[in-house]
């Protein structure tokens, strides 16, 4: 079986195991402050192809925009969510949907869906996505943290990795990074040693006032991941995907 993988656009990418095809992170609408930076391969939900199932990892509208997926035409998708947001999905119209806590597993259709460690200032998981023997890490937008290196342990035959490299950090707690940058996920990539590495979550942009006033982003992103995973983990092929660019792997 191919397994093929598309972003979306930021975190939101289409993995389809064959046909089983799961969403990560639906971001459709855009608002004030939140520009997605990069033009989306899906306008809209009823563009989406059917799908299997839907993974969201925590709650900020650029991941979990469930006003606009409310249009998904299908109310019986499955969903697996981080623990407390099933009642957010339910309101949007879906009722099959599941919550996990880091190692609890479910299935999405005929994909194994297991939650994995986080850490973004709110409840957070990322994902390990299985089928037929294809592996995939959803990263979604967490922090480096050590606890991720027991995804390696537990799935030491990845396939792909789907790492968030854009190193946000908010004033006035400007010190503070609330997500990896492009070193952190380099060195998680050689921590990880997929075959190979999608870089996701780093056009979005809160417009250019914004952005110079209220957030620090690193720039040049896919092309310091790049370099840094080369250096770090040579083994990895890195593949920066445009929206709407299918990867087989
Ligand atoms: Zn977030």
């Amino acid at each position: 079986m191919t397994c093929i993988v598309q972003r979306v656009v930021h975190a939101s990418v289409i993995v389809d195991f064959g046909g089983a095809r799961i969403l990560t992170d639906p971001w459709f609408s855009e608002r004030p402050g939140y520009r997605h930076g990069e033009p989306t391969a899906v306008p809209r939900p009823a563009d989406l192809p059917p799908l299997s199932g839907v993974v969201i990892s925590h709650r900020h509208y650029d991941h979990c925009d469930l006003d606009a997926f409310a249009d998904y035409p299908d109310r019986s998708v499955p969903f697996a969510v981080v623990r407390g947001l099933a009642d957010r999905v339910r309101a949007a119209g879906f009722e099959r949907v599941v919550e996990l806590d880091p190692w609890q597993s479910t299935r999405l259709g005929p994909v194994r869906v297991t939650a994995a460690p986080a850490s973004h200032g709110v409840p957070e998981v990322t994902f390990v996505l299985e089928d037929d023997g294809n592996t995939v890490f959803f990263g979604a937008d967490t922090l480096r943290i050590a606890e991720l290196d027991q995804v390696a342990a537990r799935f030491p035959d990845l396939d792909l990795a789907l790492l968030p490299i854009n190193g946000l950090r908010i004033r006035p707690a400007f010190n503070r990074k609330m997500v990896m940058d492009a070193e952190d996920a380099a060195g998680l990539t050689a921590a990880l040693h997929p075959r190979l590495a999608v870089p996701i979550h780093y056009a979005f942009t809160a417009g250019p006032v914004r952005d110079k006033l209220v957030l620090k982003m690193d720039r040049d992103r896919p092309d310091t991941y790049r370099q840094a995973a080369a250096a770090l983990a040579p083994d990895t092929e890195v593949h920066v995907l445009a929206p709407g660019t299918p990867l087989s792997l």
